[in-house]
């Protein structure tokens, strides 16, 4: 009870009774009116504000696009790469005219150089983008993977990894799941060598026969490898780790959706038995499985149904391996009128999301009303990136179903999607939802704790009942939710849940944050 013991009884005693009420403690009431004033003053105050604000996890992150263009473009250097400076792109070498080596983006640039480099740092990303007719937000975001593309990951993902975890820390996130394409080549292989696709078990059976579990070892290694490449570059370790080692990281399995039907089928079976390989080893890593590319690409709209199937089948030979998917990553225009109606309820449904990402059609979907209601009965939590939704779909503010979740108490939480090309970070999602939203300070503790409360580490959650952040189960009952001495039963309790405790650590770091509105502060004078 370290830093309980410097707090009066009375307030302690008077924050175990609030705690299991659900009311404002008084240290929490003052950071609310921080945050009121804060809200006040405007969108730079706010950013301060919300800097440290303990947000808890990222949910929805892919590994590619949350790297920044200045980093993709010191690695070719280090790869050796070439620039092609019409496309903004990297090319293999050699590096022919009128290619450049990414190696002269380095040291002292000419005003030529450097010009290039804003160029490709613009290119890589939406900085600075404006959709002209022809090429929109969405191209220009999808086309940024390809641009970047060639860089060599089994040297640098220990890096990229690393970026993601110290930019997380910098801003009071403890929590990441980080989604990644590991090897699939074998599986696309004897995917295509086994064309003849009649029912999934038979597929599935056809596909283990022919090897499928051969690259599990290499997948397994592919994150494991970028834990402890990023682990020895924060120098985790009982002393002078550096902040990125508090971040906990897990990984999410990206199947690319876009592909046949053979293939998509191996890359997702590819996926659940890594995952499970992963979780039955206790190793750490992979948690979950996703879809990824556009969903409204050709095949991803044709293959729809078909692919939801295919998850619901596998789903039920591996029942332990999490889903989340992309759902609802659309708008009206996009994709004909048809296509908005089913996606985000298959996805519940069939495809066994227990997460969705983005979510944004919803209220084209037949009988949006009834799906809301499912989906908050199931506690189905929508990952939720306003910017990416703005920079791919064009829908902000009153277009986007945010506030509609939330008033059908649907669970929604704040996350960056892809914050290297998008250019922004976690706090200034949360400063955008704050404003377009009117958001008070206990809504914004509500999105972070549910961000925690949906994450997919093993365990069961401190919370008594799902989604409610106002009792905590019985064994850690009558005690402040953030004791740094928690009773022997609620030790044991917290002992047995990875989850419960990176809640708990939560809960530990909102003490620590409304702490420092305890007492006004002195303005220095001048
Ligand atoms: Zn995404």
């Amino acid at each position: 009870m370290k830093h309980l013991s410097r707090l009066p009884v009375s307030l302690v005693l008077f924050s175990v009774f609030v705690a299991a009420a659900g009311a404002q403690s008084p240290t929490e009431a003052r950071a609310a009116h921080a945050y009121d004033a804060a809200v006040k003053a405007g969108p730079l105050a706010l950013h301060a504000f919300l800097d440290q604000f303990p947000k808890g996890a990222d949910l929805h992150v892919h590994l590619s696009g949350a790297v920044y263009a200045e980093t993709f473009i010191k690695d070719a250097a280090e790869d050796g790469l070439c620039i092609d400076p019409k496309a903004l792109s990297f090319e293999k070498p050699p590096c022919a005219d009128p290619l450049v080596p990414a190696a002269e983006l380095s040291g002292v640039l000419t005003p030529a150089q450097q010009d290039l480099y804003d160029r490709l740092v613009d290119s890589f990303s939406m900085r600075s983008y404006v959709p002209t007719p022809g090429f929109s937000g969405h191209d220009q975001f999808f086309s940024t993977f390809d641009r970047f593309h060639g860089l060599s990951s089994n040297r640098h993902i220990g890096e990229w990894v690393d970026e993601i975890a110290r930019r997380a820390a910098a801003q009071n996130q403890q929590y990441i799941e980080l989604m990644e394409t590991p090897p699939f080549s074998h599986a696309a292989k004897i995917a295509q060598k086994n064309l003849n696709f009649t029912d999934f078990a038979m597929y599935r059976n056809l596909l283990l026969s022919h090897g499928l579990k051969d690259e599990v070892a290499a997948d397994r290694a592919d994150v494991r490898g970028a834990e402890v490449a990023r682990k020895q570059m924060e120098q985790c370790g009982p002393t002078q780790a550096m902040p990125g080692c508090d971040v906990t990281i897990r990984y999410i399995y990206q199947v690319l959706r876009g592909h046949s039907v053979q293939q998509v089928f191996a890359q997702t079976l590819l996926g659940f038995e890594t995952v499970q390989a992963a979780m039955d080893a206790h190793d750490n890593t992979w948690v979950g499985i996703n879809f990824v590319q556009p969903e409204d690409g050709f095949i991803s709209m044709r293959d729809y149904t078909l692919q939801m199937k295919m998850l619901n089948y596998l789903h039920s030979v591996y029942p332990k391996v999490h889903i989340s998917l992309h759902a609802g990553e659309l708008a009206p225009g996009l994709v004909p009128p048809e296509g908005l109606r089913f996606h985000i309820r298959q996805a519940v449904d069939d495809g066994q999301a227990e997460r969705v990402g983005h979510g944004v059609d919803v209220m084209y979907e037949d009988n949006a009303q009834a799906l809301l209601k499912e989906m908050a009965q199931k506690h189905v939590m929508v990952e939720i990136n306003l910017s990416s939704n703005e920079g791919i779909l064009g829908i902000k503010g009153a277009e986007h179903p945010f506030p509609i979740y939330r008033t059908a108490h649907v669970p929604v939480a704040l996350s960056t999607d892809d914050e290297g090309v998008s250019r922004i970070e976690l706090t200034h999602e949360y400063v955008r939802a704050a404003l377009d939203y009117h958001l008070s300070y206990q809504d914004l503790k509500q999105l972070a704790r549910t961000g925690m409360e949906h994450n997919f580490l093993p365990g069961p959650s401190l919370w008594a009942a799902p989604d409610i952040f106002t009792l905590v189960v019985d064994a850690c009952r009558g005690q402040l939710p953030d004791s740094d001495a928690p009773t022997a039963s609620c030790k044991t309790f917290l002992d047995g849940s990875q989850k419960a405790t990176a809640q708990w650590e939560q809960e530990r770091r909102f003490r620590v944050f409304e702490a420092q509105f305890a007492t006004p502060a002195t303005e220095p004078r001048n």
